[in-house]
């Protein structure tokens, strides 16, 4: 670490990863990043794993956009370029800002004259700002005259959310990370916390240090095994067998919290009958896990004094997600473990800011704060509060558009043009090969990043956006926190804040809004000082601005939560309802916000993966992240030290499943579906189930998505990225 002499400047920040939401500073010199530490914010008390400390350099890399790009009028769209890039002046060529924005806008307004609002759609990006969210939103919802507009959130917890909402009226979580502290029992399930939220982590490990029993249910026996009191290692897909026979054992045994159920839940009644037939002895071959530890477990969660469930995507990103959120659900409001320090229910939310981004209304069926576009009086409000007509049919999530993209000419909804901020999805994707093709069919694609990314090589327009280093704004971590990261760059050459690109859209759409023109700019003065805001003008001068109307179309959460107040607090918890309001970290207390105040419980009943594997393609394939690379690997790819750590695509296998298909760590294979092939390197990893694999999918030379299966959860849209059949090859077999 730099001494403070050392630097020119020290500006506080949030980490641009994980949903930890950890806060750093920036150690600024000659206008670079040097060096990065981590804050005391309540998230991470100074702690930071290897992606906040050291992933920073990304912001200086050469591969930098800094100008405005314009396909070639001979350039095709090719996807082959997705993962063999040729140089980028054979297929784009500079353009000034204003010729780039004019063919940007100009392309999607000719779209929507002559074939309709639903005819174009926005992706938006968790790794942005709230403010930039909220405003990208409402270009496509003001603008494009649509609600198609979705983020990376239908691609993590969108089943989570469809679960919680349903079931305890809010999507977010109840209890945060560092209430483990006061768990007797953490339940850790479908989620490898050490590599996707490794601060988090070191809470649990703290916990189990302390005397604290964790649970860790995961198809991967993972880092976090090690602190485990119970490994329940159950077989992939299996996830509401083993959790049903969790609950017949706690019904059955009489564990269940019977005033709680009476005072606060609905439906219990069903899901006793439901469960009748899922008995642990039962269970216990399909789930692969001992009737006794069922048993054992089942005992231990109900009879603590306080258990808390945290969830990955390895329980969202099924066909299923949405059932086996519903059946952790039931199992909290069974035993009480809810609404008091140490239990609840927490999705760790993934990117920095998805939270943020689903709160402030990225998502096609909610407006801002999860008010549903087909709810007569929200709809009425939203039309009223931005002062035009909007569409009040929910709009297509990301999977979903693309199939649209690829629809026939005849579809009215076909999806013909599309502006995409920070979002990847010809990497992030389901079945890559589609969704490439689709994104490569749009006769108009607007890219507006940081970086050339795979789906900005499809592009007509690039516009040149600024990194988080480079951008004030307010990020929401899985915790609810609203945190507030301060501008330490400015961004390079002609690369401009995605708000103002934004904005500049929004004018050539017809939109009323003048940044440069505001009277708010003219009175703001430099910099970006705290201001407060009394009007709801939709002109904004400046971030302040556009958090200020976030705010008021958030009141329900975030009303106290000034920016007045961000900027002396820097991180203020939801809901947060008046200034004097701290913030409640911990909610449910005394009932929860659906319609009549009580949990409502949804059985559920198995429901196998979309695509099991077959004596073709015989094995399962586990997709997801590892410690040193974030998502797509866009950033993490381009920090030296994170790419220095892990520098290449790996397939991690089971040592018996090497020595059955003639394999060696280190060596190549070739991984199949029916929807694509990949070759990596050989990884041995014993904690892999046998008859799975596990990859990794940041790597564009071998992307795990090009094998994935598009199948969606039907209640939260979700792909089932945790399950799909490969067949595994020596590289070099035929
Ligand atoms: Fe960043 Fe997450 Fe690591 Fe914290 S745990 S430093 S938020 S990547």
């Amino acid at each position: 670490q730099l001494g403070a002499q050392s630097v020119d400047r020290a500006v506080d920040s949030v980490c641009p990863f994980c949903g930890v939401g950890c806060q750093i500073t920036y150690k600024v010199k000659d206008e670079r990043i040097v060096s990065v530490s981590g804050r005391g914010g309540p998230a991470n008390e100074g702690r930071l794993c290897v992606k906040g400390r050291f992933g920073f350099d990304y912001v200086a890399s050469p591969d930098r956009v800094t100008r405005p790009l314009i396909r070639r009028a001979d350039a095709p769209k090719d996807v082959a370029h997705c993962e063999a890039a040729p140089d980028w002046r054979e297929v784009f060529r500079e353009a000034t800002w204003e010729e780039a924005l004019d063919l940007a806008a100009g392309g999607l307004r000719d779209l929507k004259t002559s074939h309709g609002p639903k005819s174009l759609a926005g992706f938006g990006s968790a790794k942005g700002s709230n403010e930039e969210a909220y405003l990208f939103q409402k270009l496509v919802r003001t603008g494009f005259g649509s609600n198609n507009v979705d983020h990376c959130t239908r691609l993590c917890h969108a089943s989570s959310v469809a679960a919680l909402l349903e079931g305890v009226g809010s999507g977010a979580v109840s209890n945060p990370v560092r209430d483990v502290a006061e768990a007797e029992l953490i339940f850790i399930i479908g989620s490898n916390p050490t590599a996707n939220h490794p601060v988090a982590a070191t809470w649990m490990k703290n916990a189990a240090q302390r005397g604290a029993k964790i649970v860790l249910a995961d198809p991967r026996v993972t880092d976090i095994a090690r602190h485990a009191w119970r490994v329940l290692p159950f077989k992939p897909s299996a996830d509401v067998a083993m959790l049903n026979a969790l609950l017949h054992v706690i019904v059955e045994e009489g564990l269940v919290d019977e005033a709680f159920i009476r005072e606060r839940a609905d439906n219990y009644a069903a899901l006793v009958a439901n469960v009748q037939g899922y008995s642990p002895e039962a269970m216990a071959p399909i789930c692969g896990i001992p009737a006794a530890t069922l048993r054992e477990v089942a005992r231990a969660y109900a009879t603590a004094k306080s258990s808390i469930i945290l969830w990955g995507m390895g329980v969202s990103q099924h066909v299923h997600g949405t059932d086996n959120v519903r059946c952790l659900i039931a199992l909290a409001t069974c035993t009480g473990q809810i609404g008091r320090p140490g239990t609840g229910l927490h999705p760790l939310r993934g990117q920095n800011n998805v939270q943020g981004a689903s709160d402030a209304g990225l998502i096609p069926m909610m407006f801002p704060n999860y008010q549903r576009v087909d709810n007569g009086a929200a709809h009425a409000w939203f039309e009223d509060f931005w002062d035009t007509k909007l569409d009040e049919t929910p709009g297509y999530t990301v999977v979903e558009i693309m199939h649209k993209a690829l629809a026939d000419d005849s579809d009215p909804h076909k999806v013909r043009g599309m502006y995409i901020m920070g979002e990847n999805p010809a990497m992030s994707d389901p079945d890559l090969n589609h969704a490439r093709h689709a994104l490569a069919s749009l006769q108009h694609l607007v890219v507006q990043d940081i970086f050339l990314t795979e789906t900005a090589w499809l592009a007509d327009v690039i516009l040149p956006a600024s990194a988080w280093p480079e951008k004030t704004g307010t990020v929401s971590n899985t915790d609810r926190m609203v945190q507030l990261g301060l501008q330490a760059l400015q961004p390079p050459g002609e690369a401009r804040a995605d708000l103002w690109i934004i904005q500049q859209l929004a004018t050539r759409l017809g939109l009323p809004w003048d940044y440069e023109n505001s009277s708010w700019l003219r009175n703001l003065g430099e910099g970006q000082k705290p201001i407060s805001l009394e009007t709801t003008s939709p002109t904004y001068h400046g971030v302040a601005a556009v958090y200020d109307e976030m705010r008021r179309a958030m009141h329900g959460a975030i009303a106290g939560i000034t920016w007045d107040r961000l900027t002396r607090e820097s991180s203020v918890t939801y809901p947060c309802l008046d200034e004097a309001d701290p913030g409640q970290p911990i909610v449910f207390t005394d009932g929860v916000p659906t319609a009549n105040g009580r949990v409502q419980l949804v059985p559920a009943d198995i429901i196998p993966a979309a695509e099991r594997p077959d004596a073709d393609y015989p094995m399962v394939l586990i997709t997801g992240r590892q410690l040193e690379h974030w998502h797509t690997g866009a950033m993490t790819r381009r920090a030296s030290v994170l790419d220095a750590l892990e520098p290449s695509p790996t397939v991690s296998m089971h040592g018996d499943d090497l020595a059955r298909l003639g394999l060696t760590a280190g060596g190549q294979a070739r991984v199949q579906s029916r929807r694509g092939e990949v070759t990596l390197t050989v990884r041995r990893d014993d904690g892999t189930p046998v008859g799975s694999v596990f990859i990794p999918f940041a790597y564009r030379e071998a992307a795990a998505n090009l094998l994935t299966n598009a199948a969606l959860d039907p209640f939260g849209k979700i792909p089932e990225f945790k399950y799909c059949a490969v067949r595994v090859l020596p590289a070099g077999h035929m």
